[in-house]
């Protein structure tokens, strides 16, 4: 049976078009010891993943319908996300190699990156869009139909992004598997302490996914690009709200049960976790119209976070 459909895809204009054939497949990819789990739970709720043309706001949701249960994907939103990814992993790059001069005791300097004006305007482009609840039109900027020169920064975006929507996908899956879409469970009022809960609930089952990989290259990619993922979706809603915890709540639970434990072995892959636990925020202060001049250091997440909630409340 097609545990996975799409309205036409081939007939959908948009630049991401050359990646279709691997979002559709991206819960698996970025899991691919838990292909059985993850199909089990598609087919029990005879799932299929819908790409749609949204004009409006950020979508990315598990849709019980008894007449088409789904994984309801915009392509507006998809877009953003690969601008994000785009303009995340300069920033990343960034702070990687300011951070090796820190530890050389070389001087830092401004942040510079051959790619920096074109992250600030997709990045800027995504957030003007999630703002506004518009589609807009693709910026002057790279795609994946128009590459940037570097292929090593476009490969490195590709996997992120891919990373980030098996993320995604594999949350919406996860409240199925966790019974949110059952027929009881979902007529119950969503107070939000509820709503935060099932939140909580899902990004745990997709975490669990991820991070019980045994391809050592997959499972360091996605525990880096988790937070990533995370902070795309908060967009600029990055208050808690009636259905959704704060980023900062959902990035915390992520590092303390999850990143944490796994990076304690290997001290490479937590000062990088670090950083791209960071990254969201950094780009959200920077489209605030603060970029720094160098992007700071921060070895102690929870005191970011907690920094990072006084400033922009
Ligand atoms: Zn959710």
């Amino acid at each position: 049976m097609p545990l996975i459909e799409s309205a036409n895809p081939a007939d959908v204009v948009t630049p991401l078009q050359p990646l279709f054939p691997k979002v559709l497949k991206a819960a698996y990819m970025v899991a691919p010891d838990r292909q059985k789990e993850i199909t089990d739970v598609m087919a029990r709720h005879n799932l299929r993943i819908q790409l749609h043309e949204n004009t409006g706001e950020f979508t990315m949701e598990a849709v019980a319908s008894p007449f088409y249960p789904r994984l309801s994907v915009g392509l507006g939103s998809l877009e953003r996300v690969w601008a994000a990814a785009f303009g995340y992993i300069v920033l990343f790059e960034i702070s990687a190699e300011q951070h090796r001069k820190r530890r050389a005791g070389k001087p830092v300097g401004k942040a510079s990156h051959i790619a920096l004006v074109e992250a600030t305007t997709l990045l800027n482009w995504a957030f003007v869009a999630a703002h506004e609840g518009e589609r807009l039109p693709w910026p002057d900027a790279p795609s994946p139909s128009h590459p940037f020169p570097s292929a090593d920064l476009m490969r490195s975006v590709e996997t992120n992004f891919i990373a980030m929507v098996g993320w995604m996908l594999l949350h919406e899956i996860g409240h199925f598997a966790c019974g949110h879409c059952d027929p009881v469970d979902s007529s119950e009022p969503a107070v939000p302490v509820e709503a935060h809960r099932r939140e909580h609930e899902a990004d745990h089952w997709a975490h669990a996914q991820m991070t019980a990989v045994a391809d050592p290259m997959i499972c360091r990619g996605n525990i880096c690009s988790i937070p990533f993922a995370l902070g795309v979706i908060a967009g600029i809603n990055h208050r808690a709200t009636d259905s959704h915890p704060s980023l900062a709540n959902r990035l915390k639970k992520y590092m303390t049960d999850f990143a944490s434990p796994l990076a304690a072995s290997q001290p490479d892959v937590r000062a990088t976790v670090n950083m791209t636990a960071v990254v969201p925020l950094q780009a959200l202060i920077a489209l605030g119209g603060t970029f720094p001049a160098n992007l700071a250091p921060f070895p102690d997440l929870n005191g970011y976070l907690e920094w990072w909630e006084r400033t922009m409340e």
